[in-house]
């Protein structure tokens, strides 16, 4: 079977590998994928891959992009490029991976042009502003109210597990307007900025021990109505837009295998205890049952890939990724330290630690991405009903 993607896209890898040897000491380290302020060296970097099409290429020009036929082919292979030679594609996170193609599917044209252009250039950095205490997996049971008083809206409530809340500058949000309508029903996508008077953030300090998470109180909010996307009530019909885009996030073949690989070079070095973890069986056979799981979902990448270049819908096959890639990439960082012995309990910043302990931030990195954008069994949930057409699991009575 021939996999290349044909001459046209042969010619535009050559450019891009050309660019990315000729620029690559240009680029910052890392994706900065958890969101949060870029470097002044990564809004650099990504003026230049703006500039050349290599970033926000199909983005039209008025809002800031590249303006570029949308070709998906194109941006994959960009994408495999940069991935392949190790070297940053650029800003990416909640602002560029999930609110700019929400508003470019619903935002109005002031909201594009405003929003759209400084985050793709990496100026605003975007936090989630979805889960509530009472409201994660059953999010349409959130209570955040925004009523309109004149001009704008005030905004009450409180949001949890806020990623990023502490260093970015907007907040894309759900909130109750309509509190007469039915449950999905009352919900608006609400754009916050987080300096507006009445907003306090308070860390939460997650499993690795950093500060990623945080609550974010809103008391008394002003919030302008211009900042509302698409209509009054839409916010669930948006809501999802969004989250497509963020499970679209996790299920890149290209970090599969990157994984992959270096699972690999782990296991083929010697381990604490001297032995190497490949030389064990029990080892090797998870590493061979995972190398199996990474290359059919690549195999699966690609089947999607000709859904949409059909412009056919991929139906189930479509809503297997985000849980299938986040279980194995977990299961790749939970081999990879048990294959270190005692060398894979040491955190980052250790003198023994392998790779500077970073294994072990990555599986704990995972075992939250399970969860995050709708966990393991709502996706089994979402899967079932939506995909299989299997009957709605049964609503729990009201108690007393
Ligand atoms: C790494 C990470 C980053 C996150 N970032 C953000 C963010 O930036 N913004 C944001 O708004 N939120 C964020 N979240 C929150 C995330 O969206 C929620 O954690 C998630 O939706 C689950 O909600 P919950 O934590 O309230 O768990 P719950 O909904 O209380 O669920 C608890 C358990 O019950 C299970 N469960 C619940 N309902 C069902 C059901 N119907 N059937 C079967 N099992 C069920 C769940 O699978 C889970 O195991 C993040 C979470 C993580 C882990």
């Amino acid at each position: 079977m021939d996999l290349a993607y044909g001459e046209k896209y042969e010619h535009l890898r050559k450019e891009v590998r050309t660019f990315i040897e000729a620029h690559r000491d240009r680029a910052p380290r890392g994706q900065g994928v958890m969101g949060g302020q870029a470097s002044e060296k990564m809004l650099t970097w990504q003026q230049l891959l703006l500039d050349r099409g290599y970033a926000a290429r199909t983005i039209p020009r008025a809002y800031g992009g590249y303006g570029g036929n949308p070709d998906v082919l194109e941006t994959i292979l960009i994408g495999e490029e940069f991935a392949r030679a190790g070297v940053s594609a650029g800003v990416s996170g909640p602002g560029v991976d999930m609110l700019v193609p929400t508003l470019l599917e619903h935002g109005s044209e002031e909201q594009k042009r405003r929003f759209v252009p400084p985050t793709i250039r990496g100026e605003i950095a975007w936090c989630q502003g979805y889960s509530e205490p009472g409201a994660g997996s059953d999010l349409a049971s959130l209570t955040t109210r925004a009523v309109l008083a004149g001009d704008d809206f005030v905004v009450n409530g409180q949001k949890v597990w806020t990623t990023s809340a502490h260093v970015a500058d907007m907040m894309f949000a759900l909130v109750r307007t309509e509190p007469g309508e039915q449950k999905h029903a009352g919900i608006s996508y609400l754009l916050i900025p987080m300096d507006a008077e009445g907003i306090e953030v308070r860390p939460l300090r997650s499993m690795t021990d950093e500060a990623e998470f945080n609550q974010v109180f809103l008391n008394d909010v002003l919030v302008t109505r211009q900042n509302l996307v698409g209509r009054r009530g839409q916010g669930w019909e948006i809501a999802n837009t969004t989250l497509t885009h963020e499970r679209l996030v996790a299920g890149n073949p290209r970090d599969l295998e990157s994984t992959l690989q270096s699972l690999i070079e782990v296991m083929t070095a010697e381990a604490g205890s001297g032995q190497r973890a490949i030389d064990r069986e029990v080892f090797r056979d998870r590493l061979m049952a995972l190398q199996g799981r990474v290359l059919s979902l690549k195999s699966h990448a690609m089947r999607l890939l000709t859904c949409d270049l059909r412009e056919e819908s991929a139906g189930v096959a479509g809503l297997v990724v985000k849980l299938q890639a986040c279980e194995v990439m977990y299961q790749m960082t939970a081999l990879a330290l048990d294959g270190m012995a005692e060398v894979g309990v040491l955190q980052p910043g250790s003198k023994l630690a392998t790779s500077q302990g970073s294994w072990h931030t990555e599986s704990m990195r995972w075992l939250g991405f399970i969860i995050a954008g709708g966990s393991a069994q709502i996706q089994k949930n979402i899967i079932a009903e939506r995909g299989l057409g299997l009957p709605r699991e049964p609503k729990p009575r009201p108690q007393g």
